[in-house]
């Protein structure tokens, strides 16, 4: 039998009702058996799913409860910009643990829904749980397709340019908690030109490039010049190159993305959104993926970062 929720739940419950975050499809949201959406007849509806463990994927501290619940909800946003997406709403599957302040569960909703509302999308209901283990929060967004349709992996084609918004690397030790998902930025590139594919960078650049290449069956060369590394990167002491931290870093979740090298040019010259869009390699034809030094010299770039000399 399903454990029912305590009042203590309900109560909860009910205080995380009030002050969900709304959008205009959502005809039913918390406090029925199911959502109930309205859907616009012919479009494309997107859902990601993303769950966060603590232990795994955070710990308290540094991390802050509001910060996971924030997060947690902008793991998924940017897989919804990854395809171009317009967020519509979100569902929040929590196990909360006994051996957390009460007041986690608030902040954590906090997080999340200050989230929603800054995207203007609604928390539309979800699941909650108590047990002794530790938290876990999972998230469903689902988002509408842009009117061009969702933009893929397996679109890119040999002649694109290859660019990226915002700047790589050191994300772990910086800004993971609180990035901002390029949902905004994504639909701008989208209204402004024709995306060909695109992802966004969670496991790194070179990593995420890979799916790319993988899934649109070609090649790449990146130029290791004008790949946009983290200002913070260029100033600590590393025994790892910047250049090295923005190839490898996971957990940027900017956007990578391939255009026509006409689009890219219109891209650069009138840029559609405040982020810094850089034109970092092209597609070639024909597998494997290649590092262009600034001397003119070649490495292979593999999903790790760069591998050997060619
Ligand atoms: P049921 O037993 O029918 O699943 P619940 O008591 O689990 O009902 O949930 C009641 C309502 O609250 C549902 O609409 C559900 O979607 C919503 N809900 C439950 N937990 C959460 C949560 N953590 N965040 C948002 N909505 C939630
Ligand atoms: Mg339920």
């Amino acid at each position: 039998m399903k454990p029912q929720p305590g009042n203590k739940e309900f109560e909860l419950i009910a205080w995380i009702r009030e002050r969900a975050a709304t959008h205009p499809h959502v005809r039913v949201g918390i406090g029925d058996d199911a959502a109930a959406l309205d859907w616009p007849a012919k479009s494309c509806s997107l859902v990601a799913a993303d769950m966060l463990l603590e232990g795994v994927h955070f710990t308290f501290p540094p991390a802050t409860p509001r910060q996971v619940g924030r997060k947690a909800l902008a793991v998924n946003l940017s897989d919804l910009a990854a395809m171009a997406a317009q967020p519509v709403a979100a569902f929040v599957t929590v196990a909360l643990s006994r051996a957390h302040d009460p007041e986690c569960a608030r902040e954590l909703h906090e997080g999340l829904n200050d989230l929603a509302s800054e995207f203007g999308l609604a928390l539309a209901g979800g699941d909650t749980n108590v047990w002794d283990g530790p938290l876990a929060v999972s998230v469903t967004a689902i988002g509408e397709a842009h009117e061009r349709g969702p933009a893929l992996r397996s679109g890119g084609r040999a002649g694109d340019w290859i660019m990226v918004t915002g700047s790589l690397g050191g994300s772990l030790a910086g800004h993971h908690l609180d990035f901002t998902p390029r949902v905004r930025e994504a639909l701008a590139i989208a209204d402004a030109v024709e995306l060909h594919s695109m992802i966004d960078i969670s496991d790194g650049l070179a990593a995420d490039l890979h799916h790319i290449l993988d899934e649109s069956s070609v090649g790449a060369v990146l130029f290791a010049d004008r790949i946009p590394v983290n200002k913070e990167l260029r100033d600590s002491a590393d025994d790892r190159s910047p250049l090295d931290h923005a190839l490898g870093d996971g957990e940027d979740f900017e956007l990578l993305f391939t255009v026509s090298p006409t689009d890219g040019n219109k891209l650069l010259s009138h840029p559609p959104c405040d982020v810094r869009l850089s034109h970092i390699g092209e597609l070639t034809e024909g597998g494997g993926c290649t590092l262009r030094m600034a001397d003119g010299s070649s490495q292979l770039l593999g999903r790790m970062g760069w591998e050997h000399s060619m």
